[in-house]
């Protein structure tokens, strides 16, 4: 074997350099071939020569080459036969274009080359450079044009798959949300026909109109829910990052909650590390986020149950602070916890134990909240003794360093 490097006659063109490999036995006929490749004007070639038909296989499988110039009438073999190798052993043949070369050329040879996918099929008999040099060029073009179809083609397919998937996930949210608007929604229409009927007295009618009032109050937190998942697939969710108390947030969330807790007769507390610093975050979200897990924390504990609310500095890591929210709760089965913040996801179990709707967004803008401002959600549960929902978020004393370090 042999090696040949053809200086690139036009690289100030821009034109990529191809990589030739020429198996043949002559070595007149490839001392041809590289003539004619030196003499292509417009294109450069660098060329990989081999005289027997096992060195052009080793090299095929070892390098990586543009085209592939194959003599038909090889010693002990013949191209057609070099070709057959190298579909069984590459899986489907060389991925690269093949010109074949014969002086003892016939009709069925041709044809069978061109089923073992040739590019093109040249007698050695009165070759002339421009006849070389037009089957390179196409075979070259063709089979870069064919791959960047099958790139594009592969690109499109995978395109689809997740355009389907997405197209049955919308189909999804969009079964359940109208499926869990339309039991508040049924409710409130009966409470309210009721009174506008008659058929109910006094203290009736004000029964019926609060259970209306909270059915438009569940439908409105839906809402609000589906817009703020509207917002944080379109990327807009403004974030006002300062100084955060989170004593502050801790006392907004359970003010918001304390009726669920009383209802049930869940004692809920709160810890804060005597040394907590402030929290470098979006006070309102910090409070969304607290809310929204103080509240399925009642919501999945039963009567009597206890909720804690805790607020740290991360062990080992002071530029971070982390709050927690341990309940008594039903708890999780481990299984479910990878899907919690999945939009949607409910558990079948402690979802039937629980009276009021919820749509399973609560989790999932929770944690994108946390993690846009810098932070992380992490569970932990144990079914039938209860689970610690924790964020984390940056500290302002970790900013006050970075900046002093900056
Ligand atoms: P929602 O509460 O509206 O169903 P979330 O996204 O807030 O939606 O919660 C998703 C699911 O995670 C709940 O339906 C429930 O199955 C489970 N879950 C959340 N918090 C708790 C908790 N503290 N204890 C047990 N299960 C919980």
């Amino acid at each position: 074997m042999l090696t040949q490097v053809i200086p690139a006659a036009e690289s100030s063109s821009g034109q990529r350099c191809h990589r030739i490999l020429i198996v043949d036995d002559d070595p007149i006929a490839r001392g041809n071939y590289l003539r004619f490749l030196r003499a292509d004007g417009p294109r450069s070639y660098t060329a990989v020569e081999a005289g027997t038909a096992r060195d052009g296989i080793r090299l095929l499988l070892e390098e990586t080459f543009d085209c592939l110039v194959l003599d038909y009438q090889l010693p002990g073999t013949n191209g057609l036969a070099v070709l057959e190798s190298l579909r069984v052993s590459n899986s489907g043949g060389p991925d690269i274009p093949v010109i074949m070369m014969t002086g003892h050329g016939s009709e069925q040879v041709a044809v069978a080359a061109m089923k073992l996918g040739v590019a093109d099929y040249l007698p050695k008999e009165g070759l002339t450079a421009g006849a070389f040099q037009r089957a390179m060029a196409n075979a070259v073009d063709i089979y870069r044009l064919r791959n960047a179809l099958r790139h594009r083609n592969e690109r499109l397919g995978q395109l689809n798959d997740e355009l389907t998937l997405k197209t049955s996930e919308l189909q999804r949210f969009y079964q359940t949300v109208s499926h869990e608007l339309k039991t508040p929604l049924t409710a409130v229409r009966e409470f309210v026909s009721l009174v506008r009927d008659g058929v109910a007295g006094e203290t009736e009618r004000q029964e019926f109109l609060a259970h209306a009032l909270n059915g438009c109050d569940l439908m409105a937190l839906q809402v609000n829910e589906l817009l703020e998942v509207a917002r944080c697939d379109a990327d807009r969710l403004p974030l006002t990052l300062r100084a955060v108390q989170i004593r502050k947030c801790c006392e907004f969330s359970l003010a918001a909650v304390r009726h669920l807790a009383i209802a049930k007769d869940i004692e809920v507390s709160v810890t804060l590390a005597p040394s907590l610093p402030m929290a470098l975050a979006d006070e309102a979200r910090v409070i969304q986020v607290l809310t929204n897990l103080l509240t399925n924390a009642i919501k999945f504990t039963g009567p009597g149950g206890r909720v804690d609310v805790r607020a740290m500095p991360a062990a080992g890591a002071p530029d971070r602070i982390i709050v927690e929210v341990q309940d008594t709760g039903c708890g999780i089965a481990a299984a479910h916890i990878p899907h919690l913040c999945e939009r949607l996801f409910q558990v079948p179990e402690s979802h039937q134990s629980a009276s009021e709707g919820g749509l399973g967004l609560g989790l999932y803008i929770a944690k994108e909240l946390v993690e846009r401002q810098g932070g992380a959600l992490t569970i932990d549960s144990t079914p039938g003794i209860g689970s610690i929902f924790r964020f984390s978020l940056p500290s302002e004393v970790g900013q006050t360093r970075t900046s002093a370090a900056a």
